[in-house]
């Protein structure tokens, strides 16, 4: 089979701060950018336990470029760098048979969900569609449901889980930590985490004839509440955009993809206008 693999890596287990997500930390980021790989390598070794799977991973955490190659297969692709325009799922459209995301995490304004956010936290308060609060996990298995691709295993830790299953109850969920608060977490050891992921991808692939894409039908509406009024300011300026509030904004298509595309250029536009005037 063809598997995707968008990876994250706030849900990481043990993984409980910004610092420890943040490239330009020299002390903690080295340590858990190993943890972020040996969790995508348990989840690939999971998924090819059960059948063959020729794999795409997109590395969607930051600068897009965390994954430590020496931890992986040698015979997966993998997608580095930032920005991509389709961003987590960059390549999604390329014929997969199913998908995987590991180390994500909960939406933003989720209650005891660690470093919980929707794409970029300083743009992004809120983003509905067809009036559904939207997590990142939401977002992109909708885009990949565009394609007919399944989302068949998430990772992450208790808040994450339990949304996914609402909305995608045939997904596998590898629940590695359980949060606090947004800053402490409850987590396995990262040997048990590469245990459970493997053992979920391997369920996950053993069940994937019960998983179903995700479509969002249209017509379609999303609505984003930004952090900021300068955020609004210059989202507005995009053609289809309406301003309905001083930081909200609709924009309505006749399917998900041109959706998915106005968020993610709303949130480039957006992200430029947090720089201090
Ligand atoms: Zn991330």
């Amino acid at each position: 089979m063809k598997l995707y693999i968008s990876c994250d890596m706030e849900g990481t287990a043990g993984i409980c701060s910004w610092n420890q997500c943040d490239p330009t930390n020299t002390t903690e980021y080295p340590i858990y950018r190993r943890m972020m790989s040996r969790e995508v390598r348990a989840a690939i070794d999971g998924a090819r336990s059960v059948e063959p799977c020729e794999v795409l991973v997109n590395d969607s955490h930051s600068r897009m470029h965390n994954l430590l190659f020496e931890e992986l297969p040698n015979d997966i692709r993998v997608l580095s760098g930032y920005r991509k325009a389709f961003s987590m799922v960059q390549s999604g459209d390329e014929g997969f048979d199913g998908a995987f995301f590991t180390g994500y995490h909960a939406g933003i304004g989720v209650e005891r969900a660690v470093l919980a956010h929707t794409y970029s936290p300083n743009v992004l308060y809120g983003v509905r569609v067809n009036g559904v609060e939207f997590d990142e996990a939401l977002l992109n298995a909708a885009y990949l449901g565009e394609f007919g691709v399944p989302v068949l295993l998430v990772t992450g830790d208790e808040a994450l889980c339990t949304a996914v299953r609402e909305h995608l109850p045939w997904v596998e969920c590898a629940q590695v930590k359980r949060s606090i608060d947004y800053y402490s977490v409850d987590s396995v050891t990262p040997a048990a985490a590469i245990e459970l992921i493997a053992e979920a991808a391997r369920s996950a692939i053993l069940r994937r004839t019960q998983a179903r894409p995700f479509c969002v039908e249209g017509p379609v509406t999303l609505q984003i509440e930004t952090v900021g009024v300068e955020c609004a300011d210059y989202i507005a300026l995009v053609p289809g955009f309406a301003r309905v509030g001083g930081r909200s904004l609709r924009f309505s298509g006749a399917s998900y993809l041109p959706v998915f595309q106005a968020l993610i250029a709303a949130m480039r536009i957006g992200r430029s206008a947090t720089e201090r005037a």
